[in-house]
């Protein structure tokens, strides 16, 4: 999709600070994280939600979520783990780009999901 930002990010058309990347995904940091460490995993395929996306590629994000909570509870040494995934405007989706969030979470902090 032309106009659609996570598209320009997860294709390497817009910079981001880029975690990981593969053939079918782009992990970058997100622009305002409700924690250290927040991050979203982005597939390169356009699809808008849950809804749209292929089984195929629901399981590659399942598995990739999986290995990049693991690395990352490693590297900040956090002590808990959101993965996060809103579809539709009602349950808070604002950009309209298939995403998960990787939220580390910390003893006591006040994120709010
Ligand atoms: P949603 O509310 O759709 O589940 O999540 C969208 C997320 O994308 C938000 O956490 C927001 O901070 C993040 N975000 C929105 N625009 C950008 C951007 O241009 N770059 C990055 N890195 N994150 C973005
Ligand atoms: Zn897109």
């Amino acid at each position: 999709m032309s106009d659609c930002i996570f598209c320009k990010i997860a294709n390497g058309e817009i910079p981001s600070a880029t975690l990981y990347e593969d053939e079918d995904f782009r992990v970058i940091l997100d622009l305002g994280p409700a924690s250290k460490g927040h991050a979203l995993i982005l597939p390169k395929a356009h699809a808008a939600n849950i809804y749209e996306i292929s089984d195929d590629m629901a399981a590659k994000a399942m598995i990739l979520a999986k290995k990049m909570a693991t690395k990352m509870t490693e590297a900040l040494k956090c002590d808990g783990f959101n993965i996060v995934q809103n579809n539709g405007e009602p349950a808070g989706q604002t950009v309209f780009h298939f995403h998960m969030h990787l939220i580390p979470r910390y003893e006591g902090d006040q994120v709010g999901i």
